[in-house]
């Protein structure tokens, strides 16, 4: 099980048994599922999604009224996640990736869209989903996306391409950032609604990548797909700012995520040093690396606090841009730090296939890309501080 953060936090007894079943799912059903999913390559555990669904863990985050586990309050979905992802992070990943297609619909969506779009994900055998930003010339300047979406009659016409799109092989149901009018950028932007049946969308094979394997990636192609006009989430030109209040919380999360990572990297490599032999002693009596496992020891806390503070002002209604992208960019860059030093600490071990801690390094560089790079998250904190 290995090292608990002592954060200060008194939870109540239902935070702390929804922590706790995600810690038991973790150990029990994700934790051992971690390496035939890597070496699959290009297929999601869809077995481990149907039982935590079972088990209410892909929609804890969702509320009760739309079937899901009530679990809105974004510290108790920190914990869970962390918990999740200390098991495995890509799995982790993909069974909480209902909440991220979720929030632009809590955000933008009317209570009869919430109704239509969310009730499904909190249902026991609920759909996978997508969200769509990511075009090929489009990545970190989100506000620069050219797919088209032309206002005809009670519907829109939407044409253009997007990749990376997280579960796009198996999603149902896609939230799609188009624009009206690409030279209005952020003001341009505008979210629908958008079902996998669609006819003119198509998926792209699925691209193979470096490591978080459970979660395919694909391009998805968009050939004049009509749109009802109310599938469109908000109004015109409202898309841009519902994205960055998802990215809010959804940095968050992945501070959450990679703390998790972080911490099970961690945990591996003391049980390791502690029983690994080396000049007559366990190597965890070599300063060197008792040292290495203090510096994990000391980021791991500093993720897991700064995913707290982030997660704590978020709940009380506060403005967190610069503290959501300070525990992204804090939480990944330590899971990096982490799972290398977690090689480091077993040697030659760390590089075979046969321990998870090169994977996990693998795994750990995503966090610094995704929804919005390490220097993205920089050029948000510079801004508070007045940076243009
Ligand atoms: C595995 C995976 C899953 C993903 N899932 C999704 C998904 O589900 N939906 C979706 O829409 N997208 C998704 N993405 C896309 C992801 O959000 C983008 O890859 C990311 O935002 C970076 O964009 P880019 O790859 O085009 O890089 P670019 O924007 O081209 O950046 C390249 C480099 O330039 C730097 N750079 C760019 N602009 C600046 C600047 N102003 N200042 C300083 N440095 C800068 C970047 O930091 C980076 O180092 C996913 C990506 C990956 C790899």
């Amino acid at each position: 099980m290995g090292r608990t953060v002592r954060d200060g936090l008194r939870l109540t007894a239902e935070q702390g048994q929804f922590v706790e079943l995600a810690r038991e799912f973790a150990a029990g059903e994700i934790r051992p599922r971690g390496r035939a999913v890597d070496e699959a390559d290009v297929e999601s555990p869809l077995d481990v999604w149907d039982k935590a669904s079972a088990l209410g863990l892909t929609s804890f985050m969702l509320p009760e009224k739309y079937g899901g586990g009530g679990v809105t309050d974004l510290l108790t979905q920190v914990l869970v996640q962390q918990e999740l992802c200390h098991g495995d992070i890509g799995i982790g990943n993909l069974l909480t990736s209902n909440g991220f297609f979720g929030a632009p619909i809590e955000h933008l969506g009317t209570p009869e869209q919430q109704e239509r779009f969310l009730s499904p994900l909190g249902t026991e055998r609920p759909p996978l989903t997508a969200v769509a930003v990511t075009e090929p010339g489009s990545g970190s300047d989100a506000a620069s996306i050219q797919t088209s979406a032309r206002r005809s009659g009670d519907e829109y016409v939407l044409n253009g391409q997007k990749t990376w799109i997280s579960n796009a092989p198996y999603a149902e149901m896609f939230v799609i950032f188009a624009t009206v009018d690409p030279s209005l950028r952020s003001r341009g932007v505008t979210a629908f609604v958008v079902p996998r049946s669609a006819p003119g969308l198509t998926v792209g094979p699925p691209i193979r990548k470096m490591g978080q394997r459970a979660i395919v990636n694909a391009e998805v192609f968009l050939d004049d797909v009509r749109v009802p006009v109310e599938d469109r989430l908000g109004d015109e030109g409202q898309g841009f700012a519902g994205l960055m209040r998802t990215f809010d919380a959804s940095r968050i999360l992945i501070g959450a995520a990679t703390t998790g990572l972080a911490r099970a990297a961690l945990d591996f490599a003391t049980a390791y040093a502690a029983g690994r032999v080396q000049f007559g002693v366990p190597i965890i009596q070599h300063q060197a690396v008792a040292f290495r496992l203090a510096d994990m020891a000391t980021r791991v806390d500093t993720s897991h606090m700064l995913t707290v503070r982030a997660a704590t002002l978020y709940d009380q209604g506060h403005a967190v841009a610069q503290e959501s992208a300070m525990a992204k960019l804090v939480g990944s860059e330590n899971a990096m730090w982490c799972t290398h030093a977690a090689v480091q600490t077993l040697g030659g071990y760390g590089y075979s296939r046969d321990y998870p801690v090169e994977r996990w390094m693998r795994d750990a560089k995503l966090e610094e890309i995704e929804e919005g790079t390490s220097d993205i998250q920089r050029l948000v904190i510079s801004r508070g501080l007045g940076a243009r």
